[in-house]
């Protein structure tokens, strides 16, 4: 068997298309188009590539782009006073601080002050923990985007076998949750975890989010297995995953790619995220 591609930057586009048709049936309801307040710190040359990214798909799904930047020296009080303000600010629909910020900040003192239906990267304990509770709320953009791939492709999740490797609490642990949520039976693993490939081996779908190049290969994969690559790492011959690709995909049915997985779903769930946050701050139903 060779495996089927799960191809995630077509996917994201629908994705945006959906989130631009939102956004006009927002304005056309009476609404104001939602506005994305991301907030970078110091100079990082990544985390401005990621927020210029954020910024243009923002504005090009007809959001209003409402970038903050703050001197890398700037002090805890300047930030959180920043984050209050934007807190504040009808026009802010969604706060996004880009991560990581210089070592002399407290993130978590920063994130804790983002209202729960601003915090459109879901990253806040208030978020976390509606996940942790079933309850509605905004989800992280990347565990979603893991969700919109295996929705795409109709994967069924209820009573399916599913193993997470990875229990960060960005992918692994929300990961997780959602398929939880979704009556998976889930299994999560982590770096004590004794006998990984014969565990992961159990999955009807495998969830891989631990941030080492090639962790699994085809002994770790059931014939017909459903593999979700968020591993994302720069070697001499480019990109690659926490899977190696080439000798899964003669064990898997589908697989997603490293690029082109995963990655683009993540600034699609956050669009998505900003437009649900703006219709449910303006009370419009989408
Ligand atoms: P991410 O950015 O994808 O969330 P992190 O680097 O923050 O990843 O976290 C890595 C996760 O992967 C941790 O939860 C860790 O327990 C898990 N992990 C690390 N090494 C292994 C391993 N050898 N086998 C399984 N899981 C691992």
């Amino acid at each position: 068997m060779v495996a089927g591609t799960m191809d995630g930057a077509a996917i994201a586009r629908g994705v945006r298309e959906q989130v631009a048709g939102d956004v006009a049936r927002l304005v056309a309801a009476g609404g104001t188009a939602p506005g994305l307040a991301t907030v970078l710190v110091g100079e990082d040359p990544a985390s401005e590539v990621y927020v210029r990214n954020k910024r243009r798909s923002c504005a090009a799904a007809g959001m209003v782009d409402l970038h903050r930047h703050l001197p890398g020296d700037v002090t805890q009080a300047d930030a959180a006073a920043l984050v209050d303000e934007l807190a504040a600010d009808p026009a802010v629909s969604g706060i996004l601080l880009q991560l990581p910020l210089p070592d002399h900040l407290d993130p978590g003192e920063l994130l804790a002050r983002i209202p729960v239906g601003k915090d459109v990267d879901g990253l806040t304990v208030g978020n976390a923990g509606l996940l942790a509770q079933g309850l509605p709320g905004l989800r992280p953009c990347t565990p979603a985007g893991v969700l919109e791939i295996l929705d795409h492709h109709e994967v069924p999740l209820a009573g399916a076998e599913a193993v997470v490797v990875g229990r960060s609490v960005l992918v692994g642990r929300p990961v997780a949750q959602l398929l939880l949520e979704r009556n998976a039976t889930v299994t999560i693993c982590h770096s004590r975890t004794r006998h990984l490939a014969e565990v992961c081996r159990r999955a009807d779908v495998l969830v891989v989010a631990a941030g080492i190049p090639g962790l699994i290969g085809p002994e770790a994969v059931r014939p017909g297995a459903v593999v979700v690559d968020v591993g994302i790492h720069r070697g001499p011959q480019g990109l690659h995953g926490d899977v190696r690709f080439d000798a899964v995909q003669d064990v898997a049915r589908l697989l997603t790619p490293v690029p082109g997985g995963v990655g683009p779903m993540t600034i699609a769930m956050l669009l998505a995220n900003t437009v649900t946050a703006a219709a449910r701050q303006q009370g419009i139903a989408l």
